[in-house]
């Protein structure tokens, strides 16, 4: 019985690649057809916005509202900051793409998820960079967790960039 679940479950995945194939643009191919499979888990339904804002944030990680509005509607004109709003606050809220919100900056999103990575973050020009967890979550251990089931510790590393410790007045435009 497994065996044969298991014929049928792999033509099915063959015969929903192909049509993705016909009816999705050839640059949205292969990533779209992962995220579908996310957004299917979570109970979220496949929109264009949805897809095209993926894309954008998985190619420019760390992006804030703003120019992820204005990738998208490169793609989808008629498409809305207010729906880019909610579509973030969506796929924030199921876990497909992350929020960070570093002191003074707006939000910004990464499709990384779920890793605990950390950020390293220029003072000077907001630059933001991914560093790997050298731990798992909670990688700090506080004095006293009071009890607490703790799961995460928020870390933030700030300094200054290469770019900025070479040219330090020259502050490039922060996300603000
Ligand atoms: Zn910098
Ligand atoms: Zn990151
Ligand atoms: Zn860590």
């Amino acid at each position: 019985m497994r065996g044969i679940s298991r014929v049928i479950v792999i033509k099915r995945e063959k015969i929903k690649k192909f049509i993705d194939s016909i009816y999705l643009p050839a640059n949205l191919s292969l990533m779209n057809t992962a995220y579908e499979t996310l957004l299917k888990r979570k109970n979220l339904s496949l929109t264009a916005v949805r897809l095209s804002l993926l894309e954008v944030v998985e190619q420019n990680p760390h992006s804030c509202a703003n120019h992820i509005y204005e990738a998208v509607k490169k793609k989808i004109p008629t498409v809305s900051i207010q729906a880019v709003y909610n579509n973030l606050n969506a796929l924030t809220d199921a876990e497909i793409i992350r929020e960070i919100k570093p002191k003074g900056h707006v939000s910004l999103y990464e499709t990384r998820v779920a890793d605990n990575h950390h950020h390293v973050i220029c003072r000077n020009c907001g630059k933001v960079k991914d560093t790997n967890c050298l731990g798992s979550a909670p990688c700090l251990s506080p004095e006293s967790d009071h009890g607490f089931a703790l799961d995460e510790a928020e870390i933030v590393f700030w300094g200054i960039c290469p770019e900025c410790q070479t040219n330090p007045n020259e502050k490039k435009e922060k996300q603000l």
